[in-house]
């Protein structure tokens, strides 16, 4: 059986995560099962390197110093928000960006900045890289997006962040309205823990 570390420590994130990966024969771990508790700085500017740094640090963690656990697969993801008419802030930012705020705070900003942009003009996405480090290979990484617009209110009580307020026309409604695994079909992060389920496959990482 392989072992996947997934490089987070949000609880959310690894249930999704062994929903998605659930009838292939991995024991998944957090980093914290696998006792690395650092703090990653994510200096990179773009999901795609975020989530390497990330990935990269625990693999390289794991290879050198923990021999029971050197040759899993570490995965990591980067996510954030990008706003169209705000040349795609708070992008990689997108929490370091709330300062001290809140995030119904920073949203009610957004709001009142983009108080005048028309609908057509309203246009933001959800971006996630994953990235996944197996050994002797080059990281591999995909990127997802999940496509909307920034509501004019903050509507529903679901999700996490910027959820309120990211409007899915096609859907009618914000990604705070949908359940869980509405959201988890369509999102960004979703869409990415697929995609890299299908590509550690096709790669004959995974069967
Ligand atoms: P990270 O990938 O956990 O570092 O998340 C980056 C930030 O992007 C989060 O703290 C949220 O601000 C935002 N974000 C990423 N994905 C979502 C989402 O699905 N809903 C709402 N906010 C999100």
């Amino acid at each position: 059986m392989k072992t996947i570390v997934f490089a987070t420590g949000n609880k959310d994130k690894v249930v999704e995560i062994r929903e998605i990966l659930g009838d292939l024969d991995v024991d998944l771990k957090t980093m914290k099962e696998v006792g690395f508790t650092e703090e990653i700085e994510e200096n990179g500017t773009t999901f795609r390197e975020n989530a390497a740094i990330k990935a990269e640090a625990v693999a390289a963690y794991l290879r050198k110093s923990v021999p029971e656990y050197a040759d899993a697969i570490v995965m990591a993801d980067d996510s954030g928000l990008e706003i169209d008419a705000m040349g795609k802030m708070p992008g990689v930012m997108s929490h370091r960006w709330l300062g001290d705020r809140t995030y119904p705070q920073a949203m009610q900003d957004i709001i009142e900045e983009l108080k005048d942009v028309p609908e057509e003009k309203r246009s933001a996405r959800f971006v996630c890289s994953i990235a996944a480090c197996v050994p002797g290979r080059e990281t591999l990484t995909v990127q997802e997006t999940i496509e909307g617009r920034v509501a004019h209110e903050m509507r529903g009580t679901e999700g996490f962040g910027y959820d309120p307020f990211f409007y899915v026309p096609e859907y009618g409604c914000t990604t705070a309205e949908m359940s869980r695994e509405q959201k988890n079909a369509i999102s960004h992060r979703g869409k990415g823990i697929r995609a890299m389920r299908d590509l550690l496959i096709a790669e004959g990482v995974l069967g």
